[in-house]
């Protein structure tokens, strides 16, 4: 780490004194009190940076219009759902093979044509978008890297002065940071995979969809890390079986009406003829399932420690 001037030390005694008065809130989705390095047209912006790289590096958007439409309107409607309905939610699909999802901090949601051709109802799609909906709204992002740079130092200049530059933090979440023309995200913790899940359960079920939807895609991606590499999405969102019974207690809990007939929608018809059928009719993705390095392959070449900034106690609860 670069050294700081005196200034900047000075700087950090302060930050470090107020930082706990200054930098928490409680989040309107999870009710949870955070610490949260970076403001909201911070989150936005970083967004905007890295979305183009990510877009890019992941085979492009698909080249089907009715495909990236449909999907785009089941965002907006799981959004408007959410306790952030005005942001400018962006939704892509990716054309790449590799079993995905991802939010970035800001509002821009991704999923990869892999992901999608493993599913075969609108309840599955809706339960992934609305997971990743709930990785905004919850301010994951934002979060994590508070953490990360808790860890790195780099806090210390963060506050004062804009000293930090947005390609640090971007570094720090892990975005931007390019290991052999790639990008990669930073790790959520087990604790935001479960807030995320149960605010992705919240989202699809007030649009209507059955929330078993959500279980049935932990299922899918279980099935597909069997034997083979575990899928992309399962190194930035860990999966266990902690997550599915989580799930099934909030369903069996809050919407015990999940196994009536018709009172949620699965959406099984519209999914085949709005995605599998067009999906089934385009050239291979641009993107292949081998292209991309692991998290621990790029742990291992970038050195960044990034286990370090997973599971730091929030300095709101010293
Ligand atoms: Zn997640």
């Amino acid at each position: 780490m670069k050294l700081l001037k005196w200034s900047a030390r000075l700087s950090l005694v302060v930050l470090f004194v107020l930082l706990p008065l200054v930098g928490c809130s409680t989040n309107e989705a999870t009710g949870r009190s955070q610490f949260l390095p970076l403001s909201w047209q911070e989150e936005v912006q970083i967004g905007a940076e890295a979305a183009p790289q990510f877009i890019e590096q992941s085979g492009g958007e698909l080249p089907d219009q009715g495909i990236v439409q449909y999907v785009r309107d089941m965002g907006a409607r799981l959004a408007a759902q959410s306790e952030m309905p005005d942001i400018a939610w962006e939704f892509y699909v990716l054309d790449s093979q590799v079993i995905n999802a991802f939010a970035l901090p800001g509002g821009k949601v991704f999923i990869s044509r892999g992901l999608m051709a493993k599913m075969d109802n609108e309840a599955q799609l809706a339960g992934v978008i609305g997971h990743e909906i709930g990785h905004v709204t919850a301010r994951h992002g934002n979060e994590r890297m508070g953490k990360a740079m808790i860890t790195q130092g780099l806090i210390l200049a963060a506050g004062i002065g804009g000293a930090v530059s947005d390609n640090e933090y971007m570094q720090v979440l892990g975005v931007g940071t390019a290991v052999g023309g790639q990008l990669f995200l930073l790790k959520y913790s087990r604790g935001n995979e479960l807030e995320a899940d149960a605010l992705g359960v919240r989202y699809m079920a007030k649009v209507g969809y059955n929330p078993i939807g959500q279980i049935q895609v932990m299922e899918i991606l279980r099935e597909a890390s069997g034997g083979g590499a575990p899928p992309e999405w399962l190194s930035t969102h860990p999966a266990s079986d902690t997550r599915i019974s989580n799930l099934e207690a909030i369903i069996t809990q809050d919407y015990p009406r999940y196994n009536e007939d018709g009172f949620y929608n699965m959406g099984f018809d519209s999914f085949k003829q709005n995605i599998l059928t067009p999906l089934n009719k385009l050239p291979p993705a641009k993107h292949g399932a081998s292209a991309m390095l692991s998290p621990a392959e790029f742990e291992k070449i970038v050195g960044i420690p990034w286990e370090h900034a997973v599971g730091q106690k929030c300095t709101c609860h010293p």
